[in-house]
Order: C-alpha cells, then structure tokens, then sequence
C-alpha cells in the first residue's frame, strides 16, 4: 500500500472518518483556504479535503494547485476532475499532473454545465462521461500509477427513471474502477438508507460517504428551486431553517450544526463508511460536529425518522408499488431489427464485403453517409457521431444530451427534467421507460465506451461492420492516445482496440 495516503488508509482500514470538502472558488482567496486546511488537518478523524472543481458551473481556483498546497499543509486532497469544458487530451494532462505530484485521490464526476453558454446554439462542452472518466484513470492506474478512486452517486431523486438510473449507474462506475463513492447531498433518511440497501443487495462493498452539508437559510432557499444542479432542499426544511434563522441569536448557526451531527449519527448508524462534509469548513465547527454526532450516535434510528424530507408522491425503490411499464411501441420492436448488431450471421459477410466495396470509394462512401444522416438525424436526432451506439440506449441518440453522455444520466436532473434545459424531460428517462417496455433494464449496465472522434461524419454502418468505432464489443482504451499533445488535439485516429 502506497504511504502517507490517509484516505486510502482510512478506507480499507474501515475506520468512521470525515472528508470536508474545500470549494475552491474565485470568491474564496486561496491563502484563506490553505489556513484552513492547516487547521483541519488538526481535527482527529477527519483524514482528507474534497478539493472542488468548477462548483456550481462556475470556474474556481486550479484544484491541483490547491490541493498540492493543501497536502503541504497536512491535509490529504481528494481532487475533484470534471469533464466539463475539456477534451481527452486534456483531462489526460490533468492526470498526468497529478501523477508527476504523487497525488492519489480523484474524485471523478461529470461536472455541472458551465454557466452562461448558449446550449442549444454549441457543441457540447463535454467529451467525456464519468464512467468513461472512471474507466481511462483505471486505465492509468493498470498501467501502474496508484490513483485511488471515487465515484458521486444520487440517491435524492424521486422518480423511478431519475432514481434507478442513478444506481444503475453507480453500479457502472464500480465496475469501471471506482474504489468508493460519495452521495450528493440531500435531507431524506429513506434514500440513505435505501442506497446502502441497494449496493448491499448487490453486493457492492465499496465504502459509501454520506454527504453532510451545514445548511444555511439562503443556501436552503436556492437549493430547493435545485440551484445548484443536483441539490434538492424540501420546501419544509427551507421553512424551518428560515424559522431558526429569524428565531436566534446565532442567525440559526447552532441549529444547523446539531442538524448536520444528526446526519452524520444516521450515515454511521446505516453502515456508511464515512461522513462528506460540506457547507463550512471551519476547524472548531468541524469539531464540534464530530463530538455531538458520537454523542448522538445511539439515536440514530429516532433521528433518521426526524430528517426524512421528501416531495409529496416520492419514488422509493422498496417502498410501494413500482409504476407500471409502459407498452413497447411497434417503431420500437422495428428498430430492433433494423439494429446492426442484430443482423443475421449469414448477412453480416455479405453485409461487411458491400461496405469494404464502399469505403474504398470516398465519393460513394459520403454519399451513403448522408443518406444515413437523412434518416438518423429526424428519426433519432442522430449527430453522425460515427459511433453508433443506438441499440444499447433504446434508440435515444445520446449525442441529444447537452453533455453528450453515453452511459445515464448527469446528476442534474430535477424530476426527470434536464439540469441544462429544465423545461425537457432527460433524454435518459426515456432511454429508462423503454428499457423497462422491452424488461432489458439490466442492459443499461453496459460500459459504453468514448467514441472514437476521428470517425464523425462518417457513416456508422460502415464503421460498425469494418470494426473501426468504439463501442461495447469494441472499445478503445483511452490511455492509448499517447501523451497529451502540447496544444491543439490531436484527432483520435490513434485509438486503438483493446
Ligand atoms: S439530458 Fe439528462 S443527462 Fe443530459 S444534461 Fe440533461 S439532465 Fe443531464
């Protein structure tokens, strides 16, 4: 085991410990945040920082920078890298940075849209997904660099499709690499607990970090109209916090101290391996929370019952009837045939021999691809990606996700609503309904690969039968690309098998 990783240790060890999260925001100066680290790395238990990235769609301080500064100071840094606003290449420097700085942990996620982008008028700022993020640092870590891996999950969503995908998902970063996961934040006992039921059930013994956020009454407020993406606050929760704002002295400080050392007594009392901080960071707070959480320890059970916010109608995954599956439509069962992987094996020769004819003539070959564009494009929303994937996601173009994502969804979702358009449902419910329809839901744990990007605008059927895109059967291993050219990217033309 590699030394001086007190996360790590922490973790296979299988002590309780705190991570507290450092947002490393442009309001906050940098200098502040390293005083603080110092004092935290003085606080028994608490044996790391989240470092954040890009918190709330907006750019911060360089992570790597912070947390290299952090570790100096003695406190342990769990990088957060997102794959917003960068390619393969540089993700891939990012990581490289980090390797050369010995630093292990990684907290890889999708990232929240950036603020202030026209969505529907540009490219999509993402090349990558978490689970593909997931996969290329496992990639480097077989290739011997010790990154230690952690994986976000949202239990707080309350309808089946937003709910179920999240575990599904979580299930595919597990299996992708991740060696432990952090819940989003959220004020709802069940759907801790329902989390820890759902992984247990299956088996998945990661360890799981509840996140604890000290909640203030403006936070509370934005929070509940999901500001930012992915955090959702009751309604009566906001109320009451507003109430023990105007009630106290303290501006309703105490109260949401003891409310997040309940938290933590409940995460503890569930079987979660560890308590994510966040909402203050001040060393004697964090303290505090820590002794009244230990104190308050054989009350988890009655306390669980006390915070337990949730929408009126909620989805709880063992909890009431599941909604009826809707009925798989006759273009559905169509498309099933028409899908490449599906095609007859005394086809698939012919079928291969036909395109090879056609790819070797440019002319003919774009002529076909246009052909397909003129189809895919108003039946599917197709983007000619060139790496067609349509039969693992129920005929829901994943190029139609504002992020491009290919394995589920982002976090963001409200609902079921887009985090980046809120007035569309997320193209992945639909991906989930029809899923259900044709009871192929245990598909959707399929790693779906990065697509090779030196393919677009090419014809997928001929890339599908020549063996060229990326996909399930066929992926290609991102670490593959050789090192991170110094400026512009290269095309992807040297992705190579697995
Ligand atoms: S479509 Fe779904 S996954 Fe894509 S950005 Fe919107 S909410 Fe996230």
């Amino acid at each position: 085991m590699p030394v001086g990783n007190s996360i790590r240790e922490a973790l296979t060890g299988g002590r309780f410990c705190y991570i507290v999260e450092l947002v490393a925001s442009q309001l906050t100066r940098e200098a502040k945040l390293l005083d603080v680290a110092v004092r935290l790395s003085q606080v028994p238990g608490v044996v790391g920082a989240g470092i954040t990235s890009y918190a709330g769609g907006a750019m911060g301080h360089d992570p790597v920078r912070v947390g290299t500064a952090a570790r100096a100071r003695g406190l342990t840094p769990n990088i957060h890298i997102t794959c917003v606003n960068k390619d393969r290449h540089t993700i891939r420097r990012e990581l490289e940075d980090l390797i050369a700085l010995g630093i292990e942990n990684v907290f890889a996620i999708t990232g929240d849209y950036p603020k202030g982008l026209d969505a529907a008028n540009i490219a999509s700022p993402y090349d990558l997904d978490s689970v593909q993020l997931v996969e290329f640092i496992n990639e480097l870590r077989e290739a011997g660099h010790p990154f230690y891996i952690s994986a976000a999950v949202s239990p707080f969503k309350y309808t089946e499709a937003d709910c179920a995908y999240q575990y599904l998902k979580l299930e595919k970063k597990i299996a992708a690499g991740a060696d432990w996961a952090i819940t989003q934040l959220g004020y709802d006992s069940r759907k801790f607990r329902e989390l820890k039921r759902y992984m247990d059930e299956r088996g998945l013994h990661v360890p799981l970090f509840g996140n604890v956020y000290v909640l203030p009454a403006k936070a509370a407020q934005r929070m509940s109209k999901g500001e930012p993406p992915g955090c959702w606050v009751a309604p009566e929760l906001v109320e009451r916090i507003q109430e023990e704002t105007q009630q106290s002295t303290d501006k309703g400080l105490a109260a949401r101290l003891e409310r997040a050392a309940k938290m933590v007594a409940i995460v503890r009392g569930l079987g979660y391996a560890g308590a994510y901080l966040g909402g203050d960071h001040q060393a004697d707070r964090i303290r505090w929370i820590i002794k009244r959480s230990e104190e308050l320890a054989p009350r988890w059970e009655e306390l669980a019952e006390e915070i337990s916010y949730a929408p009126k109608d909620a989805f709880y995954m063992y909890e009431g009837p599941r909604p009826p599956k809707k009925k798989r439509g006759f273009w559905l069962r169509l498309a099933d045939l028409g899908e490449p992987a599906n095609t007859p094996r005394f086809l698939r020769g012919l079928l291969t021999a036909a395109y090879r004819w056609i790819d070797r003539r440019p002319a003919l070959a774009r002529a076909f691809e246009r052909a397909e564009l003129s189809f895919k494009e108003p039946v599917f929303g197709c983007k000619a990606c060139g790496n067609c994937v349509l039969g693992l996601t129920e005929y829901v173009c994943p190029m139609t996700c504002p992020k491009n994502l290919r394995n589920g969804p982002c976090g963001g979702t409200l609902n079921g609503q887009c985090e980046v358009f809120p007035d569309r449902a997320c193209v992945w419910v639909n991906v989930y309904e029809r899923a259900k329809a044709a009871d192929r839901v245990e598909d959707l744990k399929v790693f779906i690969p990065a697509r090779n990007r030196a393919l677009e605008g090419t014809s997928s059927y001929i890339n599908y039968f020549l063996n060229r895109d990326s996909r399930p059967e066929h992926p290609v291993r991102l670490v593959q690309i050789g090192p991170a050219p110094a400026a512009k990217p290269e095309p992807d033309a040297t992705l190579v098998p697995k």
